[in-house]
Parts: C-alpha cells; structure tokens; sequence
C-alpha cells in the first residue's frame, strides 16, 4: 500500500512500519487506502515554503516528508510542533499526509474546504502522539478546553494554526465523536466552511 523512496534502509523501514500502523487505524476510521502511496524523503519539500514539513501532491498522489535531519532546523520558535521530538514529530507527519492521501482517495476529488481536509490530518496526526505528548502539544499551544467547533475554520488554520490543530484535538477526542466526525464530514453532513472576515 506504500511505496518508500529513502536514501537510508532505517528510516524507510520506520516509515513502512508508522504508514502501515496508520493505514490500518485509516482503515478503521471509514479511510481505507485503495491505491497505493508513495513517500519520498527529501531535504526540502517546497522551495517556496522553507518552513513546510510535509506535502501530499493529490496530482501525482504522492507524500513528499522532510527528512529527521532537516526536520529541526525548520521547526522554528514560532511552530505550532515545537518542543515535540524530532522522531515523533517526523511519525507524526506521515499520519497526517496519509490521512490526506486517503482522504482524496475515499472522496475521489469532491470539493472540502481545506479546514474539512485539515480536520482529519491533524486529528489523525495527534492520534498519533502519546498521551503525554497531546497535553504537551496543548499546553504548548496555550489552548483552552472550552476551544470549540467555531474556530475550526480556514481563517483560524491560517491565522493561528496552533489553535485549529488544538480545537480539532479537542473535538475529536471527546466522547462519541471521533470516526463518527469523520463519517459526517466525508458525507457533507457536517461541514467547516470557509469564514470570510
Ligand atoms: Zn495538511
């Protein structure tokens, strides 16, 4: 289901290993890969975004990572993953452009605001963290549990990122939501539309 482009056996072999752990709680989330994937490792993913980590191309269907090596250096004070370690942060970064990659599968190019897409990867990435790194991840992004469904929203994950990555947590880690949320956002029964100011 992935095809690995990795200069070193190690670290393909544990993207093999997290894509696979991923693509099976996809699977059980109404996410099922159909066509395989292709992760590539480069040390720059977009020449005009210095500060990307990771991209899914739903042209070529293809996850380009940056690699560990080049991963802390762009993870810049103002990151909403700062303080994460380099290798969870790097695990975590294949579930969330996996999740995209199985998202533009499952819906075969239907129309979703980018905050709808951004609902699952982020909710998929955070899934991956360890309990421990999740509150981490909030309290370094200064959330407030009371962070509800309003903010979640193109402008919110524009303007303060760290914010729309929190509120998502929040949403889909509570009781009954979870693939449920994913189940009404891949049928336009629950939708996070673009906010114009
Ligand atoms: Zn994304």
């Amino acid at each position: 289901m992935v095809a690995v482009v990795s200069d070193t056996p190690s670290l393909g072999d544990r993207i093999c290993s997290v894509a696979a752990q991923t693509i099976e709680r996809l699977a059980q989330c109404h996410l099922p890969l159909s066509t395989s994937v292709t992760i590539r490792v480069a040390t720059v993913v977009d020449p005009a975004q210095p500060h990307c980590l990771g991209i899914f191309d739903c042209q070529s269907g293809e996850i380009t990572l940056l690699h560990p090596d080049a991963l802390e250096a762009s993870v810049t004070d103002t990151s909403i993953f700062k303080g994460l370690p380099i290798p969870t942060l790097f695990d975590s970064l294949i579930a969330h452009e996996l999740t995209h990659a199985a998202v533009d599968q499952v819906t075969e190019g239907r129309q979703m605001t980018t905050a709808e897409h951004e609902y699952m990867a982020y909710a998929q990435q955070l899934e991956a963290l360890s309990d421990a790194d999740q509150v981490y991840f909030l309290e370094a992004n200064r959330s407030r549990s009371t962070l509800s469904r309003g903010v979640i929203n193109d402008t919110m994950l524009a303007m303060a990122p760290g914010v729309f990555a929190s509120a998502v947590w929040l949403d889909f880690s509570s009781p009954g939501n979870r693939c449920a949320t994913f189940r009404q956002i891949l049928d336009g029964d629950l939708r996070f539309k673009t906010e114009r100011p």
